[in-house]
């Protein structure tokens, strides 16, 4: 520790004598004030809160918390409202006994099982949904130029019900993948083609990650979309009318009397190789009814201007989301899913480094925005909604660090930013990392694609670089292992009411964490340029500005 910080003002003495470094900021080292993070999480974890359910009174008063804090460290309101930016989403259910789901065969009509053989969710689009057409098999249903893949070549949908495989193929790169994979981009390149209606089919290696009969346990689970401002909720494609997610049984009867039975199709996946698409045989009629409510949540945000006359037009956006899952239905004592964890650490962490940059005698020269989102868990919704209508303009958000689940029970000797390698933003969290005296590692799983699931993940789609800092798993303590406890929180704690504040929070990990996360702010605010994504990065070229 002495080490580092003697380091760090002997190059601090060195930029300021340098001439041409005179123009370049001294380090700040930040001291957090661990009883501050501890109220906050005791109060945003409270019973009384309820879980901070999307649209709930509990997490009306969260959002009311937070608001009232930035009001407390003079952070100019930079919602629709005061701090408020209020979101409308529209919420819909399921009626379970409406979904039908018939097949038409040469004068024979075959009625596939609800939920026993496909599953059905809640239309965003109608309260009553019905769509009939022919079926065309389009393998993954991906258009991907980049890595010179279509599944829909020599392919007509037009007016047609497309049927694709859940996932991806097996060499596409984990982020890229998710990204191409996802069910908002299959869906828009079915919509682009004139497909009318989708049904995904599961697959060998899908069943073993996510078999279909957990997927039972989901059927009651609303959809939510936020509305714009027509009402109509967003990214949704009113031209795709129905869908269905198939059994392996119920995918093998709709292959029956095709070119390629699902077997064929299914040995074709086992050997890596892409299967390309065919039309069906028959016609189906997929009809379902839903439920539609209005619900408002809120984003809450402020602004420290920044002391630069020109950078302070420029944004560090801090995100961190404050909505948790709510209420469980379980029958245990314990129905409340506090989400200690799971996101008012984050949010914690998040307001004590709005109040440290707000006490500083010199204010960053770029303007710090600091957003806690609503709807993250249902979708990552309140981070898209001020995404794509942000309170100040797109171009001027020039990077995201966003805040969601650290785990806080132990010393950690090291931080992981997941999207760190995509831009400049890694020299900047290694540069902090250092002055907390740890250090920055690679992203442990690749392969799940965390990068493209939490909240920054919305600015990286407007084109802002981004990353998302969470606690690594080296501690600093050789009697605990960081994998395990996070292993452990995962499988015992995770999205359950035990994720509450008796958790055994570890507050000198607290500050560290605030005090990695705000050294990230003041160097991303203080540098010359703004961050930048590499050169030739995909999410740069996909979505950059
Ligand atoms: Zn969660």
């Amino acid at each position: 520790m002495i080490k580092k910080l003697l380091l760090g003002s002997l190059m601090s003495a060195l930029a300021f004598t340098a001439g041409a470094h005179q123009h370049e900021t001294t380090d700040h080292i930040f001291t957090p004030d661990t009883q501050r993070i501890k109220s906050h999480l005791f109060f945003l974890a409270d019973d009384l809160l309820e879980g901070r359910d999307t649209g709930s009174k509990g997490h009306e008063i969260a959002s009311l918390y937070i608001a009232t804090e930035f009001a407390k460290y003079g952070l100019t309101p930079a919602g629709t409202e005061g701090y408020i930016q209020r979101v409308n989403f529209r919420k819909a259910n399921l009626i379970q006994e409406s979904p039908e789901f018939t097949l038409t065969r040469g004068g024979d009509t075959h009625e596939f099982a609800y939920p026993k053989e496909y599953l059905a969710g809640p239309s965003l689009m109608s309260t009553e949904s019905n769509v009939s057409g022919e079926l065309v098999f389009v393998g993954y249903g991906i258009v991907a130029d980049e890595l010179s893949h279509d599944d829909y070549a020599d392919l007509d949908v037009e007016g047609k019900i497309v049927v694709t495989l859940a996932g991806k193929p097996s060499d596409f790169p984990s982020e890229e993948g998710a990204h191409f994979a996802s069910g908002y981009q299959k869906q828009r390149y079915a919509a682009e083609r004139g497909a009318i209606g989708m049904i995904t089919i599961t697959t060998p290696k899908n069943e073993k990650v996510r078999p279909y009969q957990s997927r039972l346990n989901y059927i009651h689970t609303p959809r939510m979309a936020w509305l714009d401002e027509n009402d109509a909720p967003a990214n949704s494609f009113p031209q795709l009318k129905g869908g269905a997610y198939l059994s392996e049984g119920a995918a093998r009867t709709l292959f029956e009397g095709a070119q390629q039975s699902l077997d064929d199709v299914y040995a074709q996946l086992e050997a890596d190789e892409v299967p390309a698409g065919f039309p069906l045989v028959g016609t189906v009629n997929l009809s379902k009814q839903s439920t539609h409510e209005t619900i408002t949540s809120p984003n809450v945000v402020g602004v420290l201007e920044g002391s630069d006359p020109e950078l302070k037009d420029e944004y560090i956006v801090f995100s961190a989301h404050s909505d948790h899952i709510g209420i469980a239905k379980s029958v245990k004592q314990d129905k409340i899913n506090n989400g200690a964890m799971d996101n008012a650490s984050g949010t914690s962490v998040m307001l004590e480094t709005a109040r440290l940059f707000s006490a500083m005698d010199v204010r960053p020269k770029r303007s710090i925005l600091f957003v806690a989102v609503t709807g993250e868990e249902k979708g990552l919704l309140g981070a898209d909604y001020f995404a794509r209508n942000p309170t100040v303009p797109v171009t001027s958000m020039v990077a995201n660090v966003n805040l969601d689940m650290p785990i806080l029970t132990y010393e950690f000797a090291d931080v992981i930013a997941f999207g760190a390698n995509h831009s400049s933003l890694q020299a900047s969290v290694e540069k902090a990392a250092a002055n907390a005296d740890i250090s920055l590692s690679p992203d442990p799983w690749p392969d799940q694609a965390l990068f493209t699931r939490s909240d920054h993940y919305a600015f990286v789609k407007q084109g802002v670089p981004a990353v998302f800092l969470v606690p690594g798993l080296q501690s600093k303590d050789p009697n605990v292992d960081g994998s395990k406890v996070f292993g452990t929180f995962l499988s015992t704690h995770y999205h359950k009411p035990s994720d509450d504040i008796k958790q055994p929070f570890n507050w000198n990990a607290a500050s560290t964490f605030t005090k990695v996360n705000a050294q990230i702010g003041w160097t991303l605010a203080n540098q010359d340029e703004a961050p930048s994504w590499n050169d030739g990065d995909f999410f740069g070229e996909t979505f950059g500005q």
